[in-house]
């Protein structure tokens, strides 16, 4: 556990949280600040700052978690689609340092905003970042 890690409060039970789901690994909760109705947060208990730090298994057991807690949330409160969202950095959006991922039910006309506007793929970029690989 992190020192002021807020996350690592809650995941572990020292700060208390409206709890969807929880084992060993991972502690489910509602966002206290949700962008729709039934946002949830999937947090592992051991503290991990991002998606680069967070071990393999970790990741993967997460993924494997968000299309469970996904499915009740999309089927028991009738939603018409799911985003699930991961912030890695300040850059990103990140706000709380200790990896989490974003369940965020949506509803037809709903005002949730996780989008961009479309850009160029110069061939110039393409090409670096086909490089990179
Ligand atoms: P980030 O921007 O880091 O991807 O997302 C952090 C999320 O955590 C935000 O959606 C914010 O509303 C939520 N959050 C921050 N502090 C707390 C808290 O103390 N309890 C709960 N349940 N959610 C929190
Ligand atoms: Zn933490």
């Amino acid at each position: 556990m992190e020192n002021n890690c807020i996350f690592c409060k809650i995941a572990n039970g020292e700060i208390p949280a409206a709890t969807l789901y929880e084992d060993k690994e991972f502690r489910v909760i509602l966002d206290l600040g949700p962008a729709s109705k039934g946002h949830a947060l999937i947090l592992p208990k051991k503290h991990a700052e991002n998606l680069f730090e967070l071990p393999d298994e970790t990741a993967g057991k997460a993924m494997i978690l968000a299309k469970k807690i996904a499915g009740i949330l999309k089927e028991g409160l009738k939603a018409d689609g799911v985003n699930v969202v991961q912030n890695n950095g300040e850059a990103a959006g990140q706000t709380v340092m200790h990896f989490h991922l974003h369940l965020i039910p949506r509803y037809e006309n709903d005002t949730v905003q996780v989008t961009w506007k479309p850009g160029t793929l110069t061939d110039e970029e393409k090409n670096e970042i086909l490089g990179l690989f």
